[in-house]
């Protein structure tokens, strides 16, 4: 969340394109939070996608019939992921997959670990914690649900870096501070 995976995605299926290769984008038909149909990014880049309910659509839909496959937000589809995305790339397709690796428990999430020691190559983006400046690897959920999946409003969870995430509540005075004094909470960014 709100460490650029998105717009990496859009930026690599916008060149595609750009070298006239054939692409088609899915994303799970659960998230729904900014657009019906478009893959949108935090900045508000978007490209139309196919909403699907599941893994097997995106081969029924895309198999032989396109170079390019983008999935965005795989976390949130099932371990089948796996097998469809080896299966388009055994077919000599480019499988482009965005995903966020951790939930908000910091345990991996959904098909992620499978995809990322299957894939050929994985970017590990990473956002800015909230907190302190340094990079930030979890997601902090602010409210009390349990539920894995609460699709990311901007107000749901912060990007943390280990330490802040780790100290939970008491890491926020350290925001209410640096905002008081209008000072940056960056150190090394
Ligand atoms: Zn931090």
């Amino acid at each position: 969340m709100f460490s650029g995976k998105t717009e990496e995605l859009i930026r690599r299926l916008t060149r595609a394109r750009i070298a006239r290769q054939r692409v088609e984008i899915f994303k799970p038909a659960l998230d729904t939070r900014y657009h019906d149909r478009d893959v949108v990014s935090h900045n508000q880049n978007s490209i139309r996608s196919t909403p699907v309910q599941s893994p097997s659509e995106i081969l029924l839909l895309a198999g032989g019939a396109c170079d390019v496959v983008g999935i965005d937000e795989a976390q949130f589809f099932d371990e089948t992921l796996v097998e469809v995305c080896r299966q388009l790339a055994d077919q000599g397709i480019r499988v482009i997959v965005a995903g966020l690796d951790m939930d908000f428990l910091g345990r991996p999430f959904g098909p992620m670990p499978a995809l990322l020691a299957t894939a050929e190559f994985v970017t590990k983006v990473h956002a800015v914690c909230v907190c302190c400046g340094e990079l930030a690897a979890y997601s902090y959920r602010l409210s009390a649900s349990e539920s894995q999946v609460l699709l990311g409003e901007a107000e749901a969870y912060e990007a943390r870096c280990r330490p802040c995430y780790l100290a939970g509540p008491a890491a926020r005075p350290l925001i209410e501070a640096a905002r008081a004094a209008q000072a940056p909470v960056a150190r090394t960014l």
